[in-house]
């Protein structure tokens, strides 16, 4: 029910119809049942009244007696008649409200994921594409000295490869969501695959402190490539959410017979509320007007799906102070020391 109402925030109207409709249907029917209850009381009271008068026409007390047991034994049949009828009633509204209830969550999920994708996607697709664009008018318009020559193309090639993981990872989530995307799955020392993950991205973000503390010798069966991807995400969007020059911690650690990664950071962190819909597709926190940060709102998604490909669960908790902490949890590895 909470998951229900989380989801029809932007549509309070619905919801309130909703349930004012089922309520309406369930208080007919019990309506409808008193009624009928009362009716049969009173056909009871009635027929007992007729057998009193006729009762000086009866010649044996027995045929009164027979004739009263029946009379209350109708009144029993017909009130199991109603509250069957009744029940069975009430177990068919209830289950079509659920069967409109899922399709409601569903259509909402679906529409919330279509206003994502056109208000993150179109942004983000318009904006590499309107800089490549400016930047090669400018290069054949004016006789540019080779430096900023340099920088402009130098900026196109960024913009264009921003504008290829874009259209990669809209291909990957929809072949990750329909299981076309077939993985690779080997046996993997992911504790050498994070280790030189974290080397390849310290290199990479220069704007922050990424201290890694992951412990050896885990393996585990997975594909390696998106294992790589699950840890760039998440570092990545550490480095573009917290501010320049703190610090990101990588954890990769046993607890409980259960094997955690944590990529944890000192920004702002996921309000309570955004816990569950960051993991959405396409979804992003705030709106358009409000984000500094840019991105497609498909990082989580697929980091999800893949930890989910990989038997794992993930989650996002607090850090203290501030920031955030995305918790990976595994069961399938085994540690091998040397
Ligand atoms: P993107 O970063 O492209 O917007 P993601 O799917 O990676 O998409 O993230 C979804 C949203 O979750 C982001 O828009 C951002 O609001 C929030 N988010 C993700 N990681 C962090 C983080 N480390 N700190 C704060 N907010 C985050």
């Amino acid at each position: 029910m909470k998951r229900f109402f989380n989801y029809m925030q932007g549509g309070k109207s619905v919801s309130f119809l909703y349930l004012l409709v089922l309520a309406y249907t369930v208080a007919a029917l019990v309506w409808w049942g008193i009624l009928l209850l009362r009716q049969s009381h009173q056909i009871t009271t009635f027929e007992l009244q007729n057998l009193k008068l006729r009762t000086d026409s009866l010649t044996q007390p027995v045929e009164y007696q027979i004739e009263f047991q029946r009379i209350q034994k109708d009144e029993r049949m017909r009130s199991f008649k109603y509250l069957g009828e009744g029940l069975t009633f009430l177990g068919i509204i209830l289950m079509g409200a659920g069967f409109v209830f899922r399709a409601v969550l569903k259509y909402m999920k679906l529409s919330r994921q279509q206003q994502n994708f056109m208000m993150a996607v179109t942004h983000e697709l318009k904006s590499p594409i309107a800089a490549a664009k400016l930047n090669l008018e400018t290069i054949r318009k004016h006789k540019l000295d080779e430096e900023k020559q340099t920088r402009l193309i130098d900026n196109t090639i960024r913009e264009t490869n921003r504008l290829d993981q874009l259209c990669n990872n809209i291909l990957l989530a929809a072949q990750l969501e329909t299981h076309k995307y077939q993985l690779f799955k080997e046996p993997l020392n992911i504790s050498a695959i994070f280790e030189a993950g974290i080397k390849e991205l310290g290199g990479r973000i220069g704007t922050h402190d990424i201290q890694a503390s992951i412990l050896p010798g885990v393996w585990m069966e997975g594909d390696k490539l998106m294992l790589h991807i699950v840890l760039s995400n998440l570092v990545e969007n550490a480095a573009k959410y917290a501010p320049r020059n703190s610090t990101i911690y990588v954890k990769l650690f046993e607890e409980n017979k259960q094997l955690r990664l944590q990529v944890i950071d000192e920004g702002p962190g996921i309000p309570d509320e955004e816990k569950e819909r960051i993991f959405l597709k396409f979804y992003r926190v705030g709106n358009e007007n409000t984000r500094k940060a840019k991105g497609s709102g498909l990082g989580l998604f697929l980091t999800a799906k893949i930890v989910e490909q990989h038997n794992g669960t993930i989650e996002v908790l607090d850090n203290k102070p501030s920031g955030a902490c995305f918790d990976i949890t595994w069961t399938n590895y085994s540690i091998q020391t040397a």
